[in-house]
């Protein structure tokens, strides 16, 4: 977006990129909206995101927003020169608004490939949108359906970010498993995976972002179990340990399911770390049914847990079902954060006394197969984004301590 802005001529201008997935993550996006307008007073306030194109209105009739673009058009170079030559952004005139229809777009996601770095890391978004409708969820309102960039193009761009020296690269999108079934020979994730793999030989670690433990193709297994450039670490879209709440989420696994995943991909390879994202007091949850929630952390073995106080999205399913009051839905996530702290310091424990390959990222931090982020003593040695080995010696709070060898 910065680039499509600057080259379209646009000037003196903010662009806030909003997310929708909480009530949370809206109430941020106004505050950084209008802190945005204090400390800029004569820059244009551009509005994009999911929040943007799920309730352009509400941003628009905010005084401090210029324009609100939608997620499609926030990709397009034309729309970005329209913007910048309508008068009515230099006027103070009431807010633009182009936000189309997202469940419009069809075409394959190849302008989504430009892949992009932190420098230790690089980006590549392989996928967007969704075509599943969990109850809860927001996000194919904001995102549209699912769409994907072809193997041929993902690959090419692979290799553009290992030739400019990104040692770890991670694949990112939406539902990133339901990969590949809007291309010709509906290629799964696998399927991508391995051409990327074999095709381009200097990745040193290929990281996945969230998955789908329901819809992991026997390739992808394959390739995450046996071959280890694939980082040692899963991320699955588990949401709850009860399967009547992951009924009435709409989600497609059940808790067994999820379990025996883990102890699978455990089984065939033992480094395997697992993290999921679990959503306490989801409408009509019980402490019967919470506690399952909080047992699955043990039973399927997970370190790393993104706890959300559920919050209903207006114009959702789950929005309409009987709610949990807000004083269990907090109680609830402060037990599930709590425990999901004391299995990750367990597992961090673990790791003292051992020898470690680790990416350096900035800030004389390092990043872990595993994801274990640690504290490099003697980080000055080893340059930011390249990889080097760890001797790892102590844990403190959420971080390991090493030393580079
Ligand atoms: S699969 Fe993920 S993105 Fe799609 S509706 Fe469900 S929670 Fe939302």
């Amino acid at each position: 977006m910065r680039r499509l802005a600057g080259a379209a001529g646009l000037k003196d201008a903010v662009v806030i990129n909003t997310c929708a997935v909480t009530n949370e993550a809206v109430r941020t996006a106004r505050q950084n909206i209008r802190r945005a307008k204090r400390t800029r007073p004569g820059a244009r306030i551009i509005v994009t995101g999911c929040a943007a194109q799920t309730t352009p209105d509400d941003f628009a009739s905010m005084a401090e927003v210029d324009a609100v673009i939608g997620n499609q058009e926030k990709l397009t170079p034309r729309e970005w020169r329209a913007l910048a030559e309508d008068p009515a952004l230099e006027e103070n005139a009431a807010p633009i608004i182009r936000v189309n229809d997202i469940m419009s777009v069809r075409e394959t996601a190849g302008h989504l490939i430009d892949g992009y770095g932190d420098h230790a890391r690089a980006f590549l978004q392989i996928q967007n949108g969704c075509d599943h409708r969990c109850t809860f969820c927001i996000i194919p309102f904001g995102r549209g359906n699912s769409r994907s960039v072809p193997v041929r193009v993902a690959v090419e761009q692979a290799r553009r970010l290992a030739e400019a020296g990104h040692h770890e690269i991670v694949l990112t999108g939406v539902d990133m498993t339901s990969y590949g079934a809007d291309l010709d020979d509906a290629p799964t994730l696998g399927v991508l995976v391995a051409a990327i793999l074999d095709q381009v030989p200097e990745i040193c670690r290929l990281r996945l972002s969230s998955v789908d433990g329901a819809e992991i193709d026997d390739e992808l297994f394959e390739r995450i179990t046996g071959d280890n450039r694939v980082a040692p670490y899963l991320h699955l879209s588990l949401q709850s340990g009860d399967n009547m709440i992951l009924k009435r989420m709409k989600r497609r696994h059940t808790r067994e399911q999820a379990i025996e995943l883990c102890h699978t991909i455990r089984a065939r390879r033992a480094d395997v770390a697992f993290g999921a994202d679990i959503i306490a007091g989801f409408p009509t949850e019980t402490e019967e049914m919470f506690v399952r929630s909080l047992d699955i952390i043990d039973e399927a073995g997970l370190q790393y847990l993104h706890v959300f106080p559920f919050s209903p999205r207006q114009g959702t399913p789950a929005a309409l079902m009987p709610q949990v009051p807000r004083v269990i839905i907090k109680e609830r996530a402060a037990r599930l954060r709590a425990k999901a702290a004391d299995a990750l310091h367990g597992f961090l424990d673990q790791l003292v006394g051992r020898e470690e390959l680790a990416i350096m990222e900035s800030g004389g931090r390092a990043r872990l197969g595993n994801f274990a982020s640690v504290k490099v003593i003697n980080s000055e040695t080893a340059s930011i984004g390249g990889a080097c080995q760890l001797r790892l010696t102590a844990r403190e709070g959420d971080l390991l301590i090493g030393e580079a060898i």
